[in-house]
C-alpha cells in the first residue's frame, strides 16, 4: 500500500473519544482511566492492522463498529483476574510456574479462618503480652524435626541468605565444588554467598570431596561449613560427597558450625513409594547439623516459606538480625504452615491429607483407572475432532527436586485433527479454567497424577470445547 492509500485508510479510524461515546451509552462499569487505556490500545492495534495490509472495514461507520466490538472484548479481558486457577495436567507435581505445592484442606481452611478476622499473630493470649509470630509454628517444627529451635522466613532463598549473613558475614564459608549449584530463578550459591557478605571457599572437585578437603581449607577466618543439596541435577558415576556426619566431625574439631541447605526438605521417607532415598530433615538434624534450611512449598507440601531449624544459639542470632524483619512471613503463611505441619503429626495420614504427598505416592493402578475414565468421557464427545489414546508414561516430581526420578503413570494423548496443536493448547490456556498439559511429539499429553479430584469434569469439558470452537 502506498502512502496516500495508507493515509486514506487512517482517516477511517475513529478517535478514542468517538469510541468512548458509544461505549458510554452501553454503561461499562469499570474505572474511566482503564477504559480509555483499553480503547487507545484497541484503536492502535487496528492501525497496526492497516499498516500490515490485513483485511479491514472500508467505511468510517463499519470501522467504528468493529473497534467498539473489539474494545468490548478487550475490556472484558481487562476485567478478568490476572491470577487464575489452572488445571495442572502436566504430571509435574511441584511445578514452579504453576505455583508449586497446593495446600491441604486443613491448610486452606486455616487461611480462610484467619483471613476472616483478627488473630493473635503477635499476641500471647496467656499473658496478654506481645508474642512472636513464629511461636505458632516453632514448637511443632522442633517437635517434628528434633531441632532445638526454628524460624520461618519468606522462602528458602531468603533463609539461606539470612543464615549466611548472620553466621558468616565477612567470614569464609567452605563448600564442596560439587555443590555450587544454580537452583533456577537466579539463585546461585556463589551469588547468594556474595550477597550475604560471606566469602566462598571451594574445596574438592566436581565429583569428589573428602573430609580432608574441608580440614585443609579451615583458616582463622572460617565461619561456617556449608552443605548444599544439588536439587536439580545429579553427578553420577565416580562420585563421593562428604556426609553431614563427617562434616559435623570436622566442625567439632575446629569449633565451627555446620549448615545444610536441604532445598526440598522431606519430613517423611518416601523411598518405599519408589522415590529415591533422601535424608529427611530429622536425619540431618540427628546427624548433628547446626542449621538446616528447606522450602515450605516443595516436598513439604505447604505454603511458600523458608524454614530454618537448628541449634538455639544460632537461631537466636538470626532472630535478632534486622534482615529477618525484611523477609518475615505474613499471617496467611503462619496459618497454612501451622496446619500443614499439624497434618504431619500423624505421618500415615499426612500421605493422604497433603496433596503433594498424595500425588507423589499415587499408585499406578489408580492413575491408569483415572486415565481410562478421562478417555471414555472424552472420546464420544470429540468424535472425529481428535485422536485420543491412553499410553504409559512418566510423571516428574518438579520443583528442582529429584531431577532424574521418573514416576510411572498413564497419560491421555490427544492429537487434534482439524486445528493445529498450537491452536489447541493456546485455546486451553485461555479457557476458564486454563488447562496446561505436556506437549510431546506433536501431541498433547494429559497426566491424571496432578489433576485434582473434582477437576476431571472441567478438564473433559475444556478439551471438548477447545477442540470444537471454530475461532
Ligand atoms: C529450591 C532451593 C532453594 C530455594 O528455595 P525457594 O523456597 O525456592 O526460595 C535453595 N536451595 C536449594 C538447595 C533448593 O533446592
Amino acid at each position: 500500500m502506498n502512502n496516500q492509500a495508507l493515509i486514506e485508510k487512517f482517516r477511517l479510524l475513529p478517535s478514542v473519544d468517538e469510541v468512548l461515546k458509544v461505549l458510554d451509552d452501553r454503561q461499562v462499569k469499570i474505572p474511566h482511566n482503564l477504559i480509555v487505556e483499553v480503547v487507545r490500545r484497541t484503536v492502535e492495534s487496528y492501525r497496526e492492522r492497516i499498516i500490515k495490509g490485513l483485511p479491514c472495514e472500508d467505511s468510517k461507520e463499519t470501522v467504528l463498529r468493529e473497534i467498539v466490538e473489539m474494545s468490548e472484548v478487550n475490556l472484558e479481558v481487562a476485567c478478568r483476574y490476572n491470577l487464575r486457577p489452572v488445571i495442572n495436567a502436566t504430571g509435574v507435581v511441584l511445578h514452579t510456574n504453576l505455583g508449586r505445592a497446593i495446600l491441604s484442606e486443613n491448610a486452606r481452611r486455616a487461611v480462610q479462618t484467619i483471613a476472616n478476622g483478627y488473630a493473635n499473630l503477635e499476641l500471647d493470649l496467656t499473658t496478654g503480652k506481645r508474642g512472636s509470630r513464629y511461636s505458632a509454628v516453632e514448637g511443632i517444627l522442633t517437635g517434628l524435626t528434633g531441632a532445638e529451635a526454628a524460624l520461618v522466613v519468606n522462602n528458602n532463598a531468603s533463609a539461606v541468605l539470612l543464615a549466611l549473613g548472620t553466621l558468616a558475614r565477612n567470614k569464609e564459608v567452605i563448600v564442596s565444588r560439587g555443590q555450587l549449584v544454580e537452583i533456577g530463578g537466579s539463585f546461585r550459591i556463589p551469588d547468594v554467598m556474595a550477597q550475604s557478605g560471606a566469602i566462598l571457599v571451594e574445596v574438592g572437585t566436581t565429583n569428589k570431596t573428602y573430609p580432608e578437603d574441608y580440614r585443609r581449607a579451615v583458616s582463622e577466618n572460617t565461619g561456617l561449613l556449608l552443605q548444599v543439596h544439588t536439587s536439580n541435577y545429579r553427578i553420577l558415576g565416580f562420585t563421593r560427597e562428604t556426609t553431614i556426619e563427617e562434616m559435623v566431625e570436622v566442625g567439632r574439631d575446629y569449633d565451627l558450625p555446620v549448615m545444610s541447605d536441604l532445598g526440598s526438605g522431606f519430613l517423611v521417607d518416601l523411598s518405599r513409594f519408589g522415590l529415591p532415598p533422601e535424608p529427611t530433615v530429622q536425619e540431618v538434624v540427628r546427624g548433628g547439623a547446626d542449621v538446616v534450611t528447606f522450602s515450605g512449598d516443595k516436598l513439604l507440601g505447604g505454603p511458600q516459606a523458608g524454614i530454618i531449624v537448628g541449634k538455639k544459639k544460632y537461631i537466636d542470632l538470626m532472630k535478632k538480625n534486622p534482615l529477618t524483619r525484611a523477609v518475615r512471613i505474613d499471617k496467611f503463611t503462619v496459618a497454612s504452615l501451622e496446619a500443614t505441619l499439624r497434618d504431619y503429626l500423624d505421618p500415615k495420614a499426612a500421605l493422604q491429607k497433603i496433596p503433594t504427598l498424595r500425588m507423589l505416592t499415587a499408585l499406578p493402578g489408580e492413575l491408569e483407572y483415572k486415565a481410562d475414565v478421562l478417555v471414555e468421557k472424552i472420546t464420544p464427545l470429540v468424535g472425529e475432532l481428535a485422536r485420543v489414546t491412553v499410553e504409559k508414561d512418566f510423571s516428574r516430581v518438579g520443583g528442582g527436586a529429584m531431577p532424574i526420578t521418573e514416576l510411572p503413570t498413564t497419560i491421555v494423548s490427544i492429537s487434534p485433527r482439524h486445528i493445529s496443536l498450537d491452536e489447541f493448547t493456546s485455546r486451553l490456556r485461555r479457557y476458564t479454567p486454563a488447562v496446561i498439559g505436556r506437549v510431546q511429539d506433536n501431541r498433547l499429553l494429559l497426566d491424571p497424577r496432578t489433576v485434582l479430584d473434582g477437576e476431571e469434569e472441567l478438564l473433559v469439558e475444556a478439551v471438548v470445547k477447545c477442540l470444537q470452537a471454530s475461532s
